[in-house]
């Protein structure tokens, strides 16, 4: 039966040289469409030999595939998608945003050359990390800085020029794995260092770091527990303490911060968290945090703290590769520089402003969108319910922001369904379920994507009915 089906499989040359495929070689070139029928076909007989009944074999059908795949497989695999999961730091939807005033001044660098690394004064070579770390001084009070790739790569750096063949001294409640592939333990192996654990998981104290200090210690770590929290009988070591520890024995101090923030949220209603400046003043050596996370800005890993440490890691090799393009820093640069400006930074960074949206400004915007949703007629149900979002990107865990959800249901189709529909279309919405129905989150949608999410919905509706 098998060796029939697969006998009656179109050939190669029959499908290369059918008209339709003929035409898609013309628009998308023989390479490409080629690759395309060879996978078809493949598909069609790895089915047939795993005994899949009902393998459309005829060449119509393949055609069809075929020009199909050609179709989608010429699209960018990257697009922008509409977040309505209230998921402000969204990891898998790339995190931070970035505000349209830097999205102009991209497009004025990125596609030309630039002084990226020329120094127009005085005619010569320059530096690319001078303008940056000028303004992460003025924003953290430290003595130097330096950027890097993400905060992984920053702190693999440190690691790296810091404990070669040394032990580094880590509290046993600290040895945290983000987002599934940063794992502490791994990125001091990593960088050849020897893990000193110390303490327990709930409470570590000042003198379980003096008694592991050795003649082999490299440096003290202290990693911010950003994605989980230990609650109850828990004590950890303050990092002033820390600090003065690190001066005693001469040893460098790291603190790993994960999410960066540089201005105090705390009047917000968030809990209390360190800042990198305070980071600093209590004495840290070496601060490293990204710059997607509560920051609002790029990619990017970000060091501060003393220059006798950070110099040390400017002439570390390692750097050259995981060093950070224009891109990274022009739109790091114009980020720092909002914070430059305190007064409207919680209007001109994009995630301080979508996470500190009034209750006012929530309702309003779920408003807009289920009146501009009703107007799709009575196939579609529509409600405005209370709900949280999260902060994500493993910043702030447990806390949970009070939003407002427009939660939808369509005739005739299940909520699974119609969340895939929304998730799969040209301009893909991301959304949650809850109990039979789809719902968007309007903090993380802008006012501009209102008229976008009624076009996706009225595109679904016209094809269920
Ligand atoms: C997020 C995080 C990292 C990894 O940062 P990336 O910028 O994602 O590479 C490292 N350490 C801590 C504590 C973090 O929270």
């Amino acid at each position: 039966m098998n060796k029939k089906q697969l006998s009656q499989l179109p050939k190669m040359d029959r499908l290369m040289n059918h008209p339709e495929l003929q035409e898609a070689m013309q628009q998308y070139g023989r390479t490409f469409v080629k690759s395309v029928i060879q996978e078809e076909v493949n598909l069609r007989r790895e089915s047939i030999l795993a005994g899949v009944e009902a393998v459309e074999i005829g060449i119509d059908r393949l055609v069809f595939d075929v020009k199909k795949s050609c179709k989608s497989g010429q699209q960018p695999y990257l697009k922008s998608v509409i977040n309505g999961t209230g998921v402000v730091l969204h990891t898998n939807l790339g995190r931070a945003v970035l505000s349209p005033k830097i999205q102009e001044e991209l497009n004025q660098i990125n596609f030309g050359y630039s002084n990226l690394e020329y120094d127009l004064e005085k005619g010569e070579r320059g530096s690319r990390y001078e303008h940056l770390e000028a303004d992460l001084l003025t924003l953290t009070g430290a003595e130097a800085a330096l950027v890097v790739n993400n905060n992984a790569a920053a702190v693999l750096l440190a690691l790296q020029t810091f404990i070669k063949g040394k032990e580094i001294i880590v509290s046993r409640g600290e040895l945290v794995e983000i987002g599934g592939s940063f794992r502490i333990p791994e990125i001091i192996t990593l960088s050849g260092g020897i893990i000193r654990e110390v303490g327990t998981t709930n409470k570590t104290h000042l003198h379980d770091y003096e008694a592991a200090i050795n003649e082999n210690t490299g440096a003290i770590l202290k990693v911010h527990t950003s994605n989980y929290k230990v609650i109850g009988f828990t004590e950890a070591v303050e990092m002033e303490e820390l600090a003065a520890l690190g001066k005693k024995y001469q040893l460098p101090v790291m603190n790993d911060l994960g999410s960066g923030l540089l201005t105090d949220l705390s009047s917000y209603g968030f809990p209390e968290e360190s800042t990198v400046q305070m980071c600093i003043e209590a004495g840290c050596d070496i601060v490293t945090f990204s710059g997607d996370k509560l920051l609002g800005g790029p990619q990017a890993g970000i060091i501060v703290g003393k220059s006798e440490y950070i110099d040390q890691m400017k002439k570390n090799q390692l750097l050259r590769a995981l060093r950070v393009d224009k891109m990274t820093i022009s739109a790091l640069e114009l980020t720092l520089k909002e914070y430059l400006k305190p007064e409207k930074l919680f209007s001109s960074i994009p995630t301080l402003h979508l996470l500190t949206l009034t209750k006012e400004e929530l309702v309003g915007k779920s408003i807009k969108l289920k009146e501009s949703l009703e107007l799709l007629g009575d196939a579609l149900t529509v409600r405005i319910v209370d709900g949280f979002s999260q902060v994500g990107g493993g910043s702030y865990p447990g806390v949970q922001l009070p939003t407002q959800l427009v939660s939808c249901q369509i005739a005739g189709i299940t909520a699974e369904k119609f969340e895939r529909l929304l998730r799969t279309g040209d301009v893909p919405i991301v959304a949650r379920i809850k109990e039979g129905e789809v719902q968007l989150d309007v903090r993380t949608i802008s006012e501009s994507e209102i008229t976008i999410i009624t076009a996706v919905f009225e595109k679904i509706i016209k094809k269920m009915i």
